[in-house]
């Protein structure tokens, strides 16, 4: 009896160690089939991840829509560029205009300007910055430079001194966020031989619709901008120094492609803007806006599309 009950917890044991060793291979298997399967998934996620960037850098989803007003301050420069409540002004006109931009801003309820830029210090585009520095403070004011000698500018810089604030010099390259939109200088690189080719350009992109802001530049800095890395084709382009026949070359024009143009002028005696320019913009788009025609022009952007809208 000892003998048998001996080999039966031989057996038992035998059996039990087999099915031991079974269960501990099958439990291994399963562990590494989850091990496995978790690093799948987190290959997956990660690769969802990079595809979702990739979508988002695609698409450029945006939340907000941004708005950029010309206003009609006759024979000079200014707009006004709104996304997310945050504010930008580009240049504000001559002095005399200084009460339609206060007045605008006033009418928005806008008591902070994130930002200004003053594309340069003619005082068609300097001078009613004044008005908007009276009805709100700044954060930060880029010019090309920061000396001038006409009293445009002289105010500019104690409204500003005022504020405890004082002009900024953008580098090329440099950007800055507007709400879900993005600013960036793209010229000058070096001080240019006239006022009009020290003109700030700037380009804003807002999902795939995206602006050119070119101030007075002539041919000098057109050309530094054609032979710059800078991507110029845009969907609106602010023509240069209103519409002047020395700018806007066809050349430049080929780089730009605009879908629309918008020419920012008044009464004048340069003859801006010239008929052999008009002819040249022609051949690109028919989508061309006038100031002095129209009045104030705003353009909607929602990333993917543009409308726009005249004072009259
Ligand atoms: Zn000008």
């Amino acid at each position: 009896m000892k003998s048998l009950s001996f080999k039966i917890n031989r057996h038992f044991y035998l059996c039990f160690i087999i099915l031991f060793l079974v269960a501990l291979s099958l439990l291994s298997c399963a562990c590494s089939q989850s091990s496995s399967d978790d690093a799948v998934n987190a290959q997956m996620s990660s690769q969802q991840n990079v595809d979702n960037t990739n979508d988002t850098s695609d698409t450029k989803q945006v939340d907000a829509e941004l708005e950029v007003t010309f206003f009609d301050v006759g024979q000079g420069d200014s707009a006004l560029v709104t996304c997310d409540d945050k504010y930008l002004l580009i240049d504000g006109g001559d002095s005399k205009k200084s009460s339609v931009i206060y007045n605008d801003l006033d009418k928005r309820n806008i008591s902070f300007l994130d930002y200004i830029i003053i594309t340069h210090t003619d005082s068609d585009h300097c001078g009613g910055v004044s008005g908007a520095l009276n009805r709100a403070n700044v954060g930060t004011c880029y010019c090309s430079e920061k000396k001038a000698s006409s009293n445009a500018w002289k105010y500019v810089i104690a409204n500003l001194d005022a504020q405890g604030k004082d002009i900024t010099i953008p580098a090329v390259g440099d950007s800055f966020s507007l709400g879900d939109a993005t600013v960036t200088f793209m010229a000058p690189s070096k001080i240019g031989t006239s006022d009009n080719n020290n003109s700030l350009v700037c380009r804003i992109d807002y999902g795939n619709n995206s602006f050119l802001f070119t101030g007075d530049a002539e041919s000098e800095e057109e050309e530094e901008l054609i032979s710059s890395t800078f991507d110029l084709d845009v969907d609106v382009l602010k023509v240069s120094h209103h519409g002047s026949d020395k700018c806007t070359s066809s050349t430049f024009l080929s780089y730009v492609k605009p879908e629309y143009a918008v020419i920012s002028v008044g009464k004048n005696s340069y003859g801006h803007p010239g008929s052999s320019f008009l002819e040249r913009l022609k051949k690109y788009t028919s989508k061309i806006f006038r100031t002095d025609e129209s009045g104030d022009i705003t353009f909607k952007s929602d990333g993917e599309n543009i409308s726009v809208s005249c004072s009259r």
